[in-house]
């Protein structure tokens, strides 16, 4: 069914975690640090990625930022620590979902279950409006095939989330998206962040592509509703 890469330092645990999904029909690769467990995701691009948060050589939080920064695989998380939820779930780190430990085999297997489908779902319902074309308007430019983003002419990165919904929002411009919506398309249906991870994210996009009095006032937030990306005089 999928290829989950499981990260997490405790054998007995990452063997069990294993047997589960292979027995749920998964493809299992298994890493036991976060440095081989960045690598394995890297090289291998599984489907999806089970991370244990208290992991040896490199803490779990760094490799779910590490991993944000490069690609929108989704994570499920393995914590102890019910402190850093908000954190790990919430705005900036973007995982998908978490389990408490200790936690039953299978309970991570529904809810690998429920993240594939709603990713799946994602999937589909973009590949309705694919689109492959570069946006080119007079002060921005967004090129979905290699991810460039121009902002009067200056390059800006932006991680692959960030990227996902400036793309969404300029590939239909004019349309007020609920932040509702925009957590379905970008996140997921089922995605447990919350509306506040759609204006954080915008914040962040808003300040890479220069502030106001920049190609950010493009981005029109609809207090209490949501997002519009504004067309202008000599957009094509
Ligand atoms: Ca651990």
């Amino acid at each position: 069914m999928a290829r989950i890469l499981v990260i997490e330092d405790e054998i007995e645990l990452a063997r069990h975690l294993r047997t589960a999904l292979e027995q749920a029909g998964h493809t299992v690769a298994t890493a036991y640090d976060g440095p081989n467990g960045l690598a394995l995701a890297r090289s291998d691009s599984p489907d999806l990625v089970i991370l244990d948060l208290m992991l040896p050589g490199m803490d779990g939080l760094d490799v779910l930022r590490a991993l944000r920064r490069e690609s929108l695989v989704p994570v499920l998380v393995l914590t102890a620590r019910s402190a850093e939820l908000d954190r790990v779930v919430g705005l900036e780190l973007g995982a998908d979902d978490y389990v408490v430990k200790p936690f039953s085999l299978r309970e991570v297997v529904a809810r690998v279950r429920a993240i594939l489908r709603r990713v799946e779902a994602v999937a589909e319902a973009s590949r309705l409006t694919e689109r492959h074309e570069p946006i080119v308007l007079p002060d921005l430019v967004i090129d979905p095939a290699t991810r460039e983003v121009r902002s009067d002419g200056r390059p800006v990165q932006l991680t692959a989330r960030e990227f996902a919904l400036l793309w969404f929002l300029a590939a239909n411009p004019g349309r007020v998206f609920s932040r509702d919506y925009l957590l379905e398309r970008v996140w997921g249906t089922e995605s447990c962040v919350g509306e506040r991870a759609v204006d954080a994210c915008i914040a962040r996009i808003r300040k890479k592509l220069g502030g106001a009095g920049s190609p950010a006032d493009r981005i029109v937030a609809y207090w209490g509703v949501g997002y519009r990306f504004e067309r202008r005089e000599g957009d094509r």
